[in-house]
């Protein structure tokens, strides 16, 4: 089958490589002169299933209204009243029970851990082209960090989960904390204990989108970079083209992976895709000397900030901010993310000039991805991954690959798909109108 995927971002370069695979002649679509170069650039680099969680939990509304009080929090909203940010986040409240939270975690689990399966596969695989180094690959896990009693509290909910799913972890006293990452020792008073994921992995997101799509053309696959797609065309049986500067591109099937702008090329089709785009901040820094930088990820449950080490780098990432597709780099968060460094790591000398970047996540508001089948029926969805595009990205795309092929996907994937949110919107049945256009 000839299939058109639209983004080269970590979704649409993975689902590219496995629609190869199986023998699909494929074309990707980007605006950007290469892959993963918008929300997969600069990520925290965790492949982090047991680390898991939807952002929607018990007791966030309360907390949300506590953090726009607080000079470095992990959320802001902006005033703007705009109807899309006021239903993500009536949305997003309206998962925050503890039944949806269970709900909402055991799925995301399940995608997370398939996808670690499958980049485990890939990698045994594909060792050869792109080994360990290659994107700063390290299996020693994650280890979320708590400084106060309550968030060691409010850790044991997510610990029935991870044994009800078998997902081993470690809870840890500061004295452990300590042993796992031995640069937290100085500022070992701070902390309250921590939650270890051991099998969680890290890696450079953008390194390897890069290096997957040259393994890609090798098989065949064809990359349109420097096209920006500006509608798409819909006929009586489905997707009839995408409309570019370039001209037109027709497949048999297509695949929306443009991660946060999918929302409103699909609106335009109909299709009220539940994402919104939810900016959030990084900053790399070089590593003089090891011995004073964390060996693998942390997550400071405090600021929310992970900072992930990556070869002889230090990714510090986080922060929320709901403020539709504006992507402002503003200095007060690269303040923020400084400050987290500053003060668990005090010996890390912070060099005046870091890499500051922004990217916009996909979020969803129960926090998993879309992946499977569209209202359109030659249209396929892949994105909504949110704060774990690059843990879900393998799993998602060999599912969504298993799909469009016809095959019985591995893992139970009826709730990864747009049904879940169907039931609150209304769409145009497939072929109503003769031709209609989508325009972004
Ligand atoms: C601060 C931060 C930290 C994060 N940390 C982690 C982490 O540690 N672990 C993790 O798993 N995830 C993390 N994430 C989430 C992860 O980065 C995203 O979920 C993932 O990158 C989404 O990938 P994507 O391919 O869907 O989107 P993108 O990477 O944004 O790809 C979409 C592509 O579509 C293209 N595009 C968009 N519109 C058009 C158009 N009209 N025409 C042509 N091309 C278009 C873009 O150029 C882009 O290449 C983090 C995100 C942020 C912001």
């Amino acid at each position: 089958m000839k299939i058109l995927v639209m983004g080269s971002g970590i979704i649409g370069t993975t689902t590219a490589f496995y629609l190869a695979r199986q023998g699909h002649q494929v074309d990707v679509i980007d605006r950007q002169p290469a892959a993963g170069m918008e929300t997969s650039f600069a990520n925290a680099g965790q492949i982090s299933p047991g680390y898991s969680s939807p952002w929607a939990a018990p007791g966030i509304p309360f907390k949300a209204l506590k953090w726009m009080f607080s000079r470095h929090s992990p959320l802001a909203i902006s005033p703007r009243l705009e109807w899309d940010k006021i239903q993500f986040v009536t949305r997003l409240f309206g998962q925050c029970t503890a039944g949806r939270y269970h709900i909402n975690k055991s799925r995301m689990l399940r995608l997370a851990d398939y996808s670690q399966h499958n980049l485990a596969q890939f990698r045994e695989e594909n060792a050869e082209v792109i080994g360990p180094d290659s994107f700063d690959h390290q299996n020693l896990g994650t280890l979320q960090l708590f400084r106060t009693r309550k968030q060691l509290r409010a850790a044991t909910q997510d610990m029935a989960i991870l044994d009800q799913l078998g997902i081993p972890y470690q809870a840890l006293d500061v004295d452990q904390c300590v042993d796992a990452e031995p640069a937290l020792q100085t500022v070992r008073h701070k902390l309250t204990g921590g939650l270890r994921l051991p099998n969680d992995e890290t890696g450079d997101c953008h390194a390897m989108a890069r290096s997957l799509a040259q393994l890609c053309e090798s098989l065949g696959v064809r990359f349109h970079y420097n096209v920006s797609i500006d509608e798409i065309e819909q006929g009586q049986s489905g997707i009839e083209s995408v409309l570019t500067h370039e001209g037109r591109f027709s497949a048999d099937r297509y695949v929306m992976a443009l991660g946060s702008f999918s929302a409103p090329l699909l609106q335009s089709l109909g299709i009220d895709l539940p994402v919104y785009p939810v900016q959030g901040y990084s900053i790399t820094l070089p590593i003089d000397d090891q011995s004073h930088a964390p060996r693998s990820t942390l997550m400071d449950e405090t600021y929310k900030v992970a900072l992930t080490r990556l070869g002889n780098r230090l990714r510090v990432a986080g922060m929320a901010e709901l403020d539709g597709y504006r992507k402002i780099l503003k200095p007060e968060r690269r303040r923020t993310l400084r400050h987290v460094v500053a003060d668990l790591f005090p010996q890390i000398a912070l060099p005046q000039q870091d890499e500051f970047w922004t990217g916009l996540r996909p979020m969803t508001p129960d926090g998993t991805p879309i992946v499977g089948a569209s209202t359109i029926d030659n249209l396929f969805i892949n994105t909504g991954h949110g704060t774990l595009g690059w843990t879900m990205s393998f799993g998602s795309a060999r599912l969504l690959a298993d799909l469009i092929s016809g095959r019985q996907p591995d893992i139970q994937h009826e709730d990864f798909s747009m049904s879940r949110y169907l039931s609150s919107q209304h769409h145009k049945p497939v072929g109503q109108k003769p031709l209609a256009s989508a325009r972004l």
